[in-house]
């Protein structure tokens, strides 16, 4: 197993991928999709010595539900992400968000794997993950990690991962029966766009269904990293719907981020939308909620 330029390694086992990356870890390139990576390498943003291709890898292609957790491979592109019963049941904003990504191409190939190691502020499936409290399985020849995803992001495009290290699993704990969730992106076009902001919001209600009990709310590209607005817990927990106040939620989301302009939008932009649709999110989630409470006549 000797790296010489443009060496390319396809292993069918983990164990083999993973001792391919302690030794040619700093060198070599892991790809999954390539949907990011060789739009990267096309426009010569590094050279690449070598790739990991993790196409054969079957054990990151499945999908699997146990009393606690749904456990997904890091290969699982959004198409089978967006189509899963078990994500459309327990995690219906992560089914919308891969749904939304790109066009049926990109989702036919990119892999939610690829979507969190990118790292983009933009990537769509980050602040759903985040929302849902998801954590991520970092695995070397010599040790495993699992980390919150929310601690995994450094910097647009950096993460903690290591040259040695694969993503293999995302682990999502399996939500309350009382759980509300929405998720809006916002973006130039309806297909093939980036996100210019994006809000994904989960709340959990105690088993009365009557009392907020958890409530998270993260965005994307508002900032180099997803962003957790964690105020918006303190604010919601404890209490009943109607004694939330939504306007005043909005404008505290809006008054926590500090956007830049770029070619998508404004700062003043952002901001502006960012309290609009978290108005919409509560909405909606207000609304099913209702739905669910009202007794049927
Ligand atoms: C036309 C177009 C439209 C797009 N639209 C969107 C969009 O709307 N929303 C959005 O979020 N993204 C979009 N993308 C970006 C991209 O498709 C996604 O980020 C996709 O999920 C990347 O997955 P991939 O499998 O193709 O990753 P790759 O390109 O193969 O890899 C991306 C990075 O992750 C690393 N990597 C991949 N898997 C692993 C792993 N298991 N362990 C360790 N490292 C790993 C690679 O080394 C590389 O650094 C778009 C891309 C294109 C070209």
């Amino acid at each position: 197993m000797k790296n010489q330029e443009g060496q390319y390694f396809s292993p069918q086992q983990i164990p083999e991928a993973l001792e391919i990356l302690s030794k040619y870890g700093k060198e070599i390139k892991i790809i999954a999709g390539g949907s990011d990576l060789l739009v990267q390498y096309h426009d010569r943003l590094y050279e690449i010595a070598g790739w990991l291709d993790l196409k054969n890898l079957t054990e990151l292609k499945k999908i699997e539900l146990n009393s606690s957790e749904v456990s997904i491979g890091a290969m699982i592109t959004h198409s089978q992400l967006e189509k899963s019963p078990q994500i459309k049941n327990y995690f219906p904003i992560l089914s919308r968000a891969a749904a939304e990504i790109g066009s049926p191409q990109i989702r036919n190939r990119g892999t939610i794997g690829g979507n969190i190691v990118n790292a983009s502020p933009a990537g769509d499936l980050l602040s759903p993950l985040i929302a849902y409290e998801a954590k991520l399985v970092l695995l070397s020849s010599d040790e495993k990690n699992i980390i919150p995803a929310e601690q995994f992001f450094t910097g647009p495009k950096k993460t903690i991962l290591k040259p040695n290290q694969l993503l293999t699993q995302i682990i999502l704990p399996l939500p309350p029966q009382n759980c509300y969730s929405s998720w809006v992106k916002v973006g130039k076009r309806k297909a093939l766009a980036i996100s210019t902001i994006a809000l994904a919001m989960v709340v959990k209600m105690s088993e009365d269904n009557q009392i907020i009990q958890g409530a998270k709310v993260c965005l994307s590209s508002i900032a180099p990293t997803p962003l957790e607005i964690k105020e918006v817990r303190e604010e919601m927990i404890g209490k009943t719907f109607s004694q939330v106040n939504f306007t005043k939620l909005a404008q505290l989301v809006e008054d926590k981020i500090s956007p830049i302009d770029d070619i998508r939008g404004t700062k003043e932009y952002r901001k502006e939308v960012a309290r609009r649709i978290m108005i919409h999110c509560l909405e909606e989630i207000y609304s099913c909620w209702r739905d669910k409470c009202l007794p049927i006549n």
